[in-house]
């Protein structure tokens, strides 16, 4: 048995919920644990509302689509990033734009969006046209990877020079905040249209799976809600558009409504995590620790370090070595730009994700993880990268 990277922590009230609902028989979407997750989500997020759904990838392609994006249209996506951000965005009929990432905060990078929004569209009536592929850019979405905040100043502004809709994929940073002023406001009250959760095993809280969007106009939350939901009128069989059966159960709402019980444990769990990797990247010039963004919170969902030389066969060898000491080390995302079905989809020059995701190691970081578990960790990977700078 290899350390896990990430798995769930279920040592809160999730088998009490689960019992009641079996006890009630509210085991599918009506129920109350549906109604109280969707309130403590959006209450989180700094929103009036927040609609639950089957999974973090269709919590964003509804969000596109009650914003009004799809076929025909374009949208600017991060390339590191899961692959579901992208399929998102196929699955809504429109087609990605794969950015490159910041070198600094690893996010999509703000400032070439702007350069090449200016290089590569004009304006026409409806908004701005995509001179290659003849599309219109519609929106946004960024990614809040590693669960880190982003440029929300910076990504307002973008949307409001372009007129870009405003998706944030936050499937990894429930509890996350922007900084503002003096203080700190969720993210779902940063300026963007959506933000969208996902609760697949390995995020900070899960429901087994599922996901959310929260959003600061409750209009498109019942939109979203609609729409996922059969589209269904009233009481009786009346459906008044070609909808979606995307809703979350009851049982996995009262998982979720447990695990957010416990999130400000598993957030500051998570941040210890980080900042023990983050020592032990310190002791060694060649590497360093996942980026701390300047912007808000960083709720630190995978923890870890990256090699930042040259000898990419150092990072094969990395791997092999922790695996052989019983923790389970892969390779981070592999960029959108180098999978088979985004080949052809415009896309920037990629010097940074395409040097970043070698060298990316996700090490354990689930908020249960034993004191001795992270101590073995750190002591395999110091066996490894004392000898290797030698
Ligand atoms: C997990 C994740 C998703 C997809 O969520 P699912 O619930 O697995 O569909 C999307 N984007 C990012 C960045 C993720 O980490």
């Amino acid at each position: 048995m290899q350390i896990p990277t990430a798995v769930p922590n279920l040592g809160g009230n999730e088998a009490a919920y689960l019992l009641d609902c079996i006890a009630s028989t509210f085991v599918s979407s009506v129920g109350p644990y549906v109604k109280r997750f969707e309130t403590a989500i959006a209450a989180l997020s700094g929103t009036p509302d927040a609609a639950v759904v089957s999974s973090g990838t269709v919590a964003l392609q509804m969000a596109l689509q009650a914003l009004g994006v799809g076929a025909g249209d374009l949208v600017l996506v991060p390339s590191l990033t899961f692959i579901a951000t992208a399929n998102a965005v196929r699955h809504s009929g429109a087609e990605v734009w794969l950015i490159d990432s910041d070198p600094e905060l690893w996010s999509i990078d703000l400032d070439l969006c702007r350069e090449r929004i200016i290089a590569e569209t004009e304006p026409v009536p409806g908004g701005r046209r995509h001179r290659a592929t003849g599309r219109m850019l519609k929106a946004i979405m960024p990614v809040m990877i590693m669960g880190s905040s982003l440029d929300f100043a910076a990504l307002a502004a973008l949307g409001r020079d372009f007129g870009l809709k405003i998706v944030v994929d936050a499937a990894a940073a429930i509890g996350a905040h922007h900084r503002q002023g003096a203080g700190c406001v969720p993210i779902g009250a940063a300026g963007v249209d959506a933000v969208c959760y996902s609760f697949n095993g390995n995020k900070t809280i899960t429901c087994g799976g599922g996901g959310a969007v929260a959003a600061a106009d409750a209009a498109l939350i019942d939109r979203i809600r609609h729409m996922t939901t059969t589209g269904r009128v009233g009481r009786d069989y009346d459906h008044d558009i070609v909808a979606y059966n995307f809703r979350m159960t009851n049982v996995q709402a009262a998982i979720g409504v447990a695990q957010l019980e416990q999130l400000d444990g598993f957030l500051r769990r998570k941040r210890e995590i980080r900042d023990h990797y983050a020592r032990l990247a310190g002791r060694y010039p060649c590497l360093a620790a996942f980026p701390e963004p300047p912007h808000g919170t960083n709720t630190c969902w995978f923890s870890g370090f990256f090699y930042k030389g040259d000898r990419l066969g150092l990072c094969d060898d990395f791997r092999a070595h922790m695996n052989a000491a019983g923790v389970d080390l892969r390779r981070f995302w592999k960029p959108v730009h180098l999978q088979l079905p985004y080949a052809g989809a415009p896309a920037t020059a990629m010097p940074c994700a395409g040097a970043l995701w070698p060298r990316i190691f996700p090490l354990p970081c689930s908020t249960h993880l034993a004191a001795a578990d992270l101590a073995h960790v750190t002591d395999a990977a110091a066996a490894f990268w004392d000898r290797a700078v030698d």
